[in-house]
């Protein structure tokens, strides 16, 4: 991860330390992503007077160079125009078997509960989705395909036991861009949109610093910097920080999510984690900081068809499943060491099948010796032979006894074996962050909201505690921040 050496204070002003107010309103929203979009069109629909503030020159965030997936189900118009059944009890089933430990589970409840409606609101909204499922493991779709598997539903250990649903929902992009106007795009503009149209007021260039807090301990306000000029906001109900998680800020990121030092960061760069500083300050709890969700540098169609292993040349866990599962096991599991070990048919089936951005490669070592295999990308003697040889044998009976992998994809690997190195080609972001109800109030160490302060999106723990599905950020983001957003107008 791109390191940036930032330690800028986040202690709090008292409000009589401001002399001078520069700007107010009911509601000053930190960041102007997904979340702080979502938080603003959230608290302008209330009737409130709404800020965002946002440190770069436009709106967007990551969210905006995002692929576009938003994890959505329990039976949303787009499941069912595609031919799928899903319901909130699927939904909540898969969250909880698959996040991982720690999950908040009463986000979990209302997050199932509520999708259908949260989808409707992103169609109001102007967001476009095409009714048209992508059937292929990948990223993201080939094309402007709306829903597509994103967590691994369908595949060991889930499938079995919770009806699998495809639940990631993509928005239409016009003319397929990843990374310029792609999905993420296509989610945000309108969510923008619909705020400015609301009477959102932007202001850009200007970086949020720290809080400003009542005689009481309440939230009353923000200190942002602009060209070098300090700016005191005042918020008359509430402030919602919405600026993305600590991704970019080394320190941070070496202290509570060290697997991830060091190695790209899927975020921006503007994500310095100075908003979860700023309310640690005046004592909010945060949850799960070491979780994070990591994406292996390799083709998903291609990881299905062959098999995984790590530095000792043994499989770690079913190839089928969401890559961002194979991404965490590698990651965290196999000291971030991983080998795709291919026959021709797979790579020519991959090479194949339809697919978003991502290429294949050409092996880094073929042979029809394996010895010769394991010498040259220093596996083990022996170690790949025998994975091999328990492999083949039990997919050629139809059967993969250890890991599981679906029949669909199983069959004795043949002929010239090649190795795909992808050992250490990894990125993550973190999944930690504030601790928040699910009215986006900061909490405290005692469990009580932080009176005048909210949170939505990265800065806080999500619906992912431990691992994650792809579309979980855009979706508990504009969904935790659109209530975020209401709830901070209310008051
Ligand atoms: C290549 C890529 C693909 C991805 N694909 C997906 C996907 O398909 N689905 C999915 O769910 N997630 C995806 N993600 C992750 C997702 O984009 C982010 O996790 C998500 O955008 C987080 O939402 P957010 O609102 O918390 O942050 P953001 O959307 O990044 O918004 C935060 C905003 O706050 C601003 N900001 C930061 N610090 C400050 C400050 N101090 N003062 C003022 N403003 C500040 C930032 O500039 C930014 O505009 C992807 C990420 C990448 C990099």
């Amino acid at each position: 991860m791109e390191t940036k050496p930032v330690r800028r204070s986040a202690r709090p002003l008292t409000a009589a330390e401001v002399s001078t107010w520069n700007d107010e309103a009911d509601v000053v929203v930190v960041g102007f992503g997904v979340a702080g979009a979502a938080a603003a069109a959230g608290a302008a629909a209330s009737g409130a007077s709404v800020l965002a503030v946002e440190r770069t020159s436009g709106w967007g965030g990551a969210a905006a160079m995002a692929g576009g997936f938003i994890y959505l189900g329990g039976g949303t118009a787009l499941q069912k125009a595609c031919g799928f059944e899903d319901s909130p009890d699927d939904m909540y089933a898969f969250m909880k078997a698959a996040f991982g430990t720690g999950t908040n589970d009463e986000k979990l409840a209302i997050y199932a509960e509520r999708s259908v409606e949260h989808f409707d609101w992103l169609v109001s909204c102007g967001v476009p989705f095409r009714a048209k499922f992508f059937d292929q493991p990948g990223w993201e779709p080939a094309a402007d395909e709306g829903l597509m598997y994103c967590g691994g539903e369908n595949a060991h250990p889930f499938a079995e036991t919770i009806r699998p649903a495809p639940r990631g929902h993509l928005p239409q992009m016009a003319d397929k861009r990843t990374g310029e106007r792609g999905g993420g795009y296509m989610l945000v503009k309108p969510l923008v949109d619909t705020a400015l149209a609301s009477g959102v007021r932007l202001r850009t260039d200007s970086r949020f610093e720290r809080l400003v807090i009542d005689a009481d301990g309440s939230v009353c306000g923000i200190v942002v910097t602009t060209y070098g000029e300090k700016v005191a906001i005042r918020a008359r109900r509430g402030v919602v920080l919405a600026s993305g998680s600590f991704a970019y800020n080394a320190e941070l990121v070496e202290q509570h999510v060290p697997a991830l030092s060091g190695r790209p960061g899927s975020a921006i760069e503007e994500h310095d984690g100075q908003a979860m500083r700023a309310a640690q300050w005046v004592g909010a709890d945060v949850a799960h900081m070491d979780n994070c969700e990591v994406a292996i540098h390799a083709d998903p169609g291609l990881m299905a068809r062959s098999l995984v292993v790590n530095g000792l040349g043994q499989r770690f866990i079913n190839e089928d499943t969401y890559p961002g599962r194979i991404g965490v096991a590698t990651a965290l599991q196999q000291r971030n060491q991983a080998l795709i070990v291919a026959d021709q048919r797979a790579v020519d089936e991959a090479v194949a099948a339809p697919k978003g951005t991502r290429m294949i490669p050409p092996p880094n070592w073929v042979s029809d010796d394996v010895a010769e295999l394991e010498a040259e990308a220093g596996l083990p003697q022996g170690s790949l032979a025998a994975t091999l040889d328990a492999y083949n044998r039990s997919a050629a009976a139809g059967a993969d006894p250890l890991f599981h992998k679906a029949a669909q994809w199983l069959r004795p690997l043949e002929g010239p074996i090649g190795i795909f190195d992808v050992r250490g080609q990894t990125s993550g972001f973190p999944l930690g962050g504030l601790r928040t109800s699910v009215d986006g109030a900061v909490l405290d160490v005692d469990g009580d909201a932080i009176p005048g302060l909210y949170a939505a999106g990265r800065t806080t723990l999500g619906i992912a505690a431990s691992n994650y599905a792809s579309g979980c950020s855009l979706g508990d983001g504009s969904f935790f921040g659109r209530r975020a957003g209401r709830a901070a107008a209310a008051v």
